[in-house]
């Protein structure tokens, strides 16, 4: 090859790493659709330049797809605009007007937004659904509450505890007086990296949806991911169908579930289902001779490493206290016989419970791993 041709070579390979460069690419998140619903992978609490964040809005959507998320919603400040000297801020709908092209060209669902930023009490607000964030009033917290109720939009309180000592959240008369006026429908129970037990049984007693974000204000990658060993937060929405529409309707009606830091957090109703759409007992019928071992074969197809811990007893079989099922894995868990008088065909169900599967503060969710004693020689 003479120095013309390597140029050129140099040249075409330059075209080609920088074509594969320019492509797109979307790490799944393991949610899958539980039966009745579509599992939508939302975050609903993030900052552009059109407040105190430093991204342009676009990239927010293109962070989102890449990471897995299906809807998200754009939430800048209405008060607090630290940019306000190096850019005109005069439009609030102007974040999410930047970002729909985007969002429409990658087939993610884009929720108009806004953060009402005021003191604790009544602290800080994301109004999702607004039909124009310029018609929200800034001056007066409630004559904005009231008008995000006007528009119809779904409106949540952002960190309950981030002001408050020990960062304990309280329930102020503030927030009371919202509820009772049907202005507040949801908590962020996850805020970044942190959980709050207060607001999640809050969410529990007082019938309000759970909301888990980051409040991301720098670029996604440089808090999230491989590099940072630490997971974004995913509020997870069971919808009808993947639409604005039915993100709003599932809100309202608090289909939701939130996984942040390795844990995930909802009703049983939720979680039930999403663990039994991980976890397959690979080797469903099992012999095991009396006083012998066997191993059983559990495969976790989801996004997270499940924590079991035993909680109960079976007669005649002896198994782990505990186990760890690691997302993508398959483990062998060892089964001892204990009694002969066990019956082939008998089902047996193995009691543990989720421990990073919470269904209250304090609660794990509880799963049977079962499998048939198949009779001697069968498998
Ligand atoms: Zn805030
Ligand atoms: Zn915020």
């Amino acid at each position: 090859v003479n120095r013309l041709g390597l140029v050129l070579i140099t040249i075409a390979f330059c075209f080609f790493t920088g074509s594969v460069n320019a492509q797109r690419e979307r790490t799944e998140l393991e949610f899958p659709d539980i039966p009745g619903y579509v599992t939508l992978k939302c975050e609903f609490h993030m900052h552009t330049v059109f407040s105190d964040g430093s991204v342009w809005p676009p990239v927010r959507v293109d962070e989102a797809w890449r990471e897995g998320y299906d809807a998200i919603s754009i939430t800048d400040h209405l008060e607090y605009l630290p940019h306000r000297h190096d850019m005109v801020l005069t439009n609030f709908n102007r974040s999410y007007e930047l970002a729909k092209g985007t969002a429409r060209s990658l087939d993610l669902l884009l929720v108009r937004a806004a953060e009402l930023t005021r003191g604790e009490p009544p602290g800080h607000w994301n109004l999702l659904f607004l039909k124009d964030a310029n018609a929200i009033p800034t001056k007066d917290y409630r004559e904005a509450l009231r008008a995000a109720r006007k528009q119809e939009a779904f409106v949540f309180w952002n960190h309950p505890g981030w002001k408050q000592p020990n960062r304990k959240s309280k329930w102020y008369d503030e927030q009371q007086e919202a509820f009772t006026n049907g202005w507040l429908h949801g908590i962020e129970i996850v805020n970044g990296s942190e959980y709050d037990p207060i607001a999640h049984q809050w969410c529990l007693d007082k019938k309000l949806t759970m909301v888990g974000n980051s409040d991301l204000h720098g670029p996604s990658a440089q808090e999230y991911g491989p590099a940072t060993g630490k997971r974004r937060p995913v509020t997870l929405v069971f919808a009808k169908e993947k639409s604005l529409g039915s993100l709003k309707e599932a809100l309202f009606s608090r289909r939701t579930a939130v996984c942040a830091n390795n844990f995930i957090y909802g009703e049983k109703k939720y979680l039930h289902p999403l663990f039994d759409q991980w976890i397959e007992v690979k080797t469903p019928s099992l012999t095991i001779r009396p006083k012998g071992r066997a191993l059983l074969q559990v495969h976790n197809d989801g996004e997270l490493d499940l924590v079991l811990a035993s909680n109960g007893q079976v007669d005649g079989v002896g198994f782990p206290e505990t186990i760890t099922l690691s997302a993508g894995k398959t483990v062998a868990l060892d089964l001892r016989r204990t009694e002969a008088a066990l019956e082939p065909g008998t089902r047996l169900e193995l009691p543990y419970s989720v421990q990073n599967m919470k269904i209250a503060p304090d609660h794990a969710l509880s799963v049977r791993i079962g499998f048939v004693l198949a009779r001697p020689g069968k498998n």
